[in-house]
């Protein structure tokens, strides 16, 4: 372990410090750091709900990093574990994110602290409408525009989207990942999975290796997990292991990826799943492989878990799941680690082209979305290779820098930085 590295850092501490290292390399005054890290506007909720006759309250945020470049976006996540101080670093991720790959909006992020799987149907459009209803005066097509994310799906964008519209008026615009019937676009829904194994294979090829026969294992077996498997697999890659929040389940010949997401969706976990064999998902992340895929949390490869790690590439599908003073230790030792903002960038940039068609109103066909889709990425990627090697630094560090001189240079181009 680095005995440098500040400990007990919390999640939004560690993008800020990243950040201050990518800083280095790109001349942006120091004076603006302050302006760039905190978010703008922070709203927080009171939800009551209902069940079985008793008030419960629970508490939803609404966090608006920076719309320098464009309108605040980024997903809404339904999880017991969210709070605070997490949503902000997934809000500051989204402002990075989407100026790392340049498309024109800021970052944002949302989410209620809640198991939504011991909701009925009834109770989650309940809680989804009140969440939206509350939140509706900061959103707008041309404000802030939120997006599924864990716990949340196309059918919550479509009530989210009802919501907003019963009180500002009718606009699709106003949500992606929305059912294809409200306006949503093909390919939203495969393409933050899609993404990783681009970017994977981008990785690879610069590598000179190729995903033919290449093992993975996957962590969380959700709309990213069960998508990126799916790719991987149509690449040739061999998916050893995935697992969810219920259990995991292994096959050395490699899973039959399509058969296990018809299972998944016909008993809403990979459990009991015939084509392999069950095994302890908490050790899903020490799995011998090529490719490590977290796909569900942040902050699940710790100091502490680091060195059971088998894998020669962590692909980070999830946001952050490699959480402070992690990296250094896999950099270290020889394992590459693609990072978040741009290995799972697919999800926002389909997003993007969902809001640009409400826009439009007119509707792409799927081969435009996904020739879009592997142009911005490719091209993104290889900006990010050649400041890696220019200065010899992390892909995460070439990544945060690309991404911080845009969004300085859109904050100054506005005047809101004058230093
Ligand atoms: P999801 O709700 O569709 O799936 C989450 C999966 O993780 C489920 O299989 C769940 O069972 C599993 N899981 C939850 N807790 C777990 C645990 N402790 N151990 C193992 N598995 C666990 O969510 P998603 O949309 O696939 O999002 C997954 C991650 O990807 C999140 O970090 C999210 O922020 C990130 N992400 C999502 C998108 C998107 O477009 N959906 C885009 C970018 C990033």
């Amino acid at each position: 372990m680095n005995p440098q590295y500040p400990t007990n850092l919390t999640s939004f501490e560690e993008v800020n410090r990243r950040l201050d290292e990518a800083r280095e390399i790109t001349g942006v005054p120091a004076a603006a750091m302050p302006l760039l890290k905190q978010p703008y506007r922070e709203i927080r909720v009171q939800i009551p709900l209902y069940r079985d006759g008793q008030l419960e309250l629970y508490t939803g945020y609404r966090i608006q990093h920076n719309a320098a470049r464009g309108p605040y976006k980024g997903g809404v996540r339904y999880h017991h574990d969210v709070d605070l101080e997490e949503v902000r670093a997934l809000a500051s991720l989204m402002t990075w994110k989407t100026a790392l790959v340049n498309i024109p909006f800021g970052g944002a992020k949302g989410g209620i602290t809640i198991d939504p799987t011991i909701l009925t149907e009834e109770e989650l459009y309940i809680l989804t409408d009140t969440f939206f209803s509350r939140i509706a005066m900061i959103l707008g097509p041309s404000r802030d525009i939120p997006a599924p994310d864990m716990g949340t799906n196309a059918k919550v964008m479509g009530w989210a989207m009802a919501a907003y519209g019963r009180k500002e008026g009718h606009n699709p615009a106003v949500v992606t990942g929305k059912p294809l019937e409200l306006g949503g676009t093909v390919g939203r829904e495969d393409a933050t999975g899609k993404g990783v194994v681009i970017i994977t294979n981008e990785w690879a090829k610069d590598n000179g290796l190729t995903l033919e026969g290449a093992t993975v294992v996957i962590q969380g077996f959700g709309n990213v997990g069960s998508f990126a498997a799916l790719n991987f697999a149509e690449h040739g890659a061999k998916i050893l292991a995935v697992n969810d929040v219920n259990g995991a389940v292994r096959n050395d010949k490699g899973l039959d990826i399509p058969a296990l997401m018809d299972h998944v969706q016909a008993t809403g976990s990979v459990v009991d799943f015939k084509g392999g064999e069950a095994f302890d998902g908490k050790t899903i992340l020490f799995q011998k492989c090529d490719y490590l895929v977290p796909a569900a949390l942040g902050g699940v490869i710790t100091r502490e878990n680091v060195d059971q790690i088998d894998a020669k590439v962590v692909v980070e599908a999830a946001n952050h799941p490699v959480g402070p003073g992690a990296e250094d230790i896999l950099l270290a030792r020889g394992v590459e680690v693609l990072p978040d903002v741009i290995a799972n960038a697919g999800g926002v940039t389909v997003s993007y082209f969902e809001w640009a068609q409400n826009i439009q109103q007119f509707s792409w066909r799927s081969a435009r979305i996904d020739e879009e889709l592997r142009h911005i990425l490719i091209k993104s990627f290889n900006e990010v290779l050649k400041i890696q090697k220019e200065h010899n630094c992390s892909l995460r560090q070439a990544c945060f820098a690309i991404a911080l001189k845009r969004v300085y240079a859109a904050s100054a181009a506005r005047g809101y930085i004058r230093v």
